[in-house]
């Protein structure tokens, strides 16, 4: 695979990506972590704008989490920012500042597994180590005609042995991007583009025409609903009530509007800790956001007040006045219900 991958790549691979300049460990680690679960385009800008602000790992590790996740708004999966920064911190800590130049090592930190630490050599370093990113199991599903579901130990077995037997002892970095390229734009999920592809002549499934069966799809589980309330308690000056969330859990660390199991607990805590409150009858348009395993669906329920109507305990909280906001983590459907009220 190797030599028609380098080939390919030479004229069809991406070559002006922003961590593809000046490619050190710590700006491939980031890239990586933030190309999880999401797509190159949208990764561009917060890239660009994380490494502005953390340019190596000292500056992420000293800055406070809500300044972290405030530059991840956005972009989901946050356990992925929290891990960051406590890896930041570990390296800082028992790693003289910089990141373990053993990919072994780097797999101890948090947030980092066997492909992101490979990753991080060989696109670094150009170290002969194999990656298994989902882009790279696919091709490999398919040039191999690999069945089974890919989480399954057996076939992750499977598929880390071709990975590390088609890894060249050359070129290792192209490589490993030309196999993340190909199955990013060409090896596609849906659809895959094979008569554009370099590798069609030896693909088992192309040649079985069993490329839209493989890598065999996960059984669908049905995504089950999950229903909150959420008070967004406003003051005369557009200032809305946020608490900041367990670090643990869906979006752990970031600030939302008090959540509430119905309207009726929503009004009772507007009644008894806000002063002055005025709660609208009714809730607003249900907001529907989907996550990995269930669906959220926030009945926003507004209320003004002026302020707290004796001493808050609880998780910490504060006043975010949108027209002067500060640097915290929001969740996308939490900015934009924010964004609707003014
Ligand atoms: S020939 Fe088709 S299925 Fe095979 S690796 Fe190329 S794009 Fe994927």
């Amino acid at each position: 695979m190797a030599p028609a991958l380098l080939a390919w790549h030479a004229r069809h691979g991406r070559h002006d990506l922003p961590w593809q300049r000046n490619p050190t460990p710590y700006r491939v680690w980031v890239s990586e972590i933030m190309l999880q679960q999401t797509q190159v385009a949208t990764v561009i800008g917060y890239f660009d704008r994380f490494m502005q602000r953390f340019p190596d790992p000292a500056t992420l590790a000293a800055a406070p989490l809500d300044e972290v996740l405030h530059l991840w708004s956005g972009l989901g999966y946050y356990s992925r920012a929290r891990n960051l920064h406590r890896a930041a911190q570990l390296v800082m800590t028992d790693h003289g500042g910089e990141l373990p130049a053993a990919a072994a090592t780097l797999a101890t930190l948090p947030g980092i597994g066997r492909s992101t630490a490979a990753a991080i050599r060989a696109l670094s370093a150009g170290e002969c180590a194999a990656i298994l990113d989902g882009n790279v199991r696919r091709v490999l599903a398919r040039y191999f005609a690999v069945a089974g579901v890919t989480s399954q130990r057996a076939v992750q077995e499977r598929l880390w042995e071709l990975a590390e037997a088609c890894t060249p002892g050359h070129d290792v970095a192209v490589y490993t991007q030309a196999i993340m390229d190909l199955g990013a734009t060409i090896c596609v999920r849906r659809r895959p583009l094979c008569p554009a592809c370099p590798l069609e002549q030896g693909c088992s499934a192309r040649r079985s025409g069993r490329q839209h069966e493989l890598p065999t799809a996960r059984p669908r589980v049905a995504r089950r609903t999950r229903s909150v309330v959420m008070l967004l308690a406003r003051q005369a000056d557009g200032s809305v009530l946020l608490e900041r969330r367990a670090e643990r859990g869906v979006w752990g660390g970031l600030w939302c509007p008090p959540q509430f199991p119905s309207i009726e607990a929503a009004r009772l805590f507007a009644e008894t800790r806000l002063a002055a409150a005025e709660v609208e009858p009714q809730s607003r348009t249900i907001i529907r956001h989907a996550f990995t395993h269930f669906q959220l669906e926030i009945s926003p329920l507004l209320a003004s007040c002026t302020g707290w109507s004796g001493v808050m305990d609880g998780p910490p909280v504060l006043w975010y006045n949108p027209a002067k906001p500060e640097r915290l983590g929001l969740p996308a459907p939490v900015s934009a219900l924010i964004q609707s009220l003014s």
